[in-house]
């Protein structure tokens, strides 16, 4: 029987601040890994795991099509399918696609408006929904349907994780904003400005690099991974025995260090390395 598959994205989870959080229940899975994501931004991040890429280790001394070639491989194992290799997913190098040719059923439901039903991720899939808030896994849990006859893929981007960091019910009026980013990131969105022409600066002041704000947001960053792993006891009860679930992140976050806060157009170690977590509940 082919395993369901649920890869849920943290967005802008930062590996140290996962790592520092109280995770038993995310834990059931599997032992968390320290990766690196393709990409610091939400969008091209989504688009390299829908090709079926995963977080890499980052290997010293090898090939890069070596590391594809082992990378695609794993599908094998978390689907249990026999003799998955890169070949498969060639030319359309589409996971939701492989997986509709192999019975699956194929969902994405996302929290962030970037990668909303309208954009180019939006291919394969069966379903596809923009959640109504960016901040509510309980809520992408509810929406949770498996199909007893056939195997079931989900794509969940979550975004308890995101800036402001605030959970469903939170008004993130006790957390501190940085200046001349809220008005953009009330989005929830790196990339839609507020201004009418499309073109609202940044406006960087000294306080942008407070580094005790910083603290207390990344602090807050991993108290909401521990509001999410509670969660997982929900989802455990929804998802099927037989469902390999994938834990991890499209890109980390700057928290002050040298000088950057945020992720995108920022090229910095601590925006690309990433949780990874996957198992099936034990
Ligand atoms: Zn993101």
């Amino acid at each position: 029987m082919k395993n369901n598959l649920i890869f849920i994205v943290f967005d802008s989870c930062r590996f140290d601040t996962f790592a520092a959080a109280k995770t038993p229940n995310i834990s059931r899975l599997g032992e968390t890994k320290r990766c690196f994501s393709y990409a610091t931004w939400t969008v091209p991040s989504h688009h390299v795991y829908m090709l079926g890429a995963s977080p890499h280790s980052s290997p010293k001394g090898v090939f890069a099509s070596e590391v594809y070639k082992k990378d695609f491989v794993n599908w094998s194992h978390r689907l249990n399918i026999p003799d998955i290799s890169f070949k498969g997913f060639v030319p359309r190098l589409s996971l939701p696609a492989f997986l509709k040719d192999q019975g699956y059923i194929t969902n994405a439901l996302v929290s962030m408006p970037v990668l909303n039903q309208t954009t180019a991720l939006n291919v394969h899939f069966d379903r596809y929904q923009l959640m109504k808030s960016h901040n509510d896994f309980s809520a992408i849990v509810d929406q949770l349907i498996f199909d007893p006859e056939k195997p079931s893929f989900y794509l969940l981007n979550v975004g308890e994780t995101h800036y402001p960091y605030i959970l469903p019910g939170e008004s993130g009026d006790d957390l501190p904003r940085i200046s001349g980013v809220h008005g953009i990131f009330k989005h929830m969105d790196d990339f839609i400005f507020d201004g009418k022409d499309g073109s609202k600066e940044v406006k960087v002041e000294d306080e942008f690099f407070h580094m005790d704000k910083m603290l207390i947001l990344k602090e807050k960053q991993r108290s909401n991974i521990e509001y999410l792993d509670t969660l997982f006891e929900k989802l455990y009860e929804v998802v099927p025995r037989n469902t390999h679930i994938i834990v991890t992140s499209d890109h980390g976050e700057c928290f002050g260090e040298d000088g950057y806060f945020g992720h995108g157009p920022i090229i910095h170690e601590k925006v690309f390395e990433i949780p990874f977590v996957e198992g099936r509940i034990k």
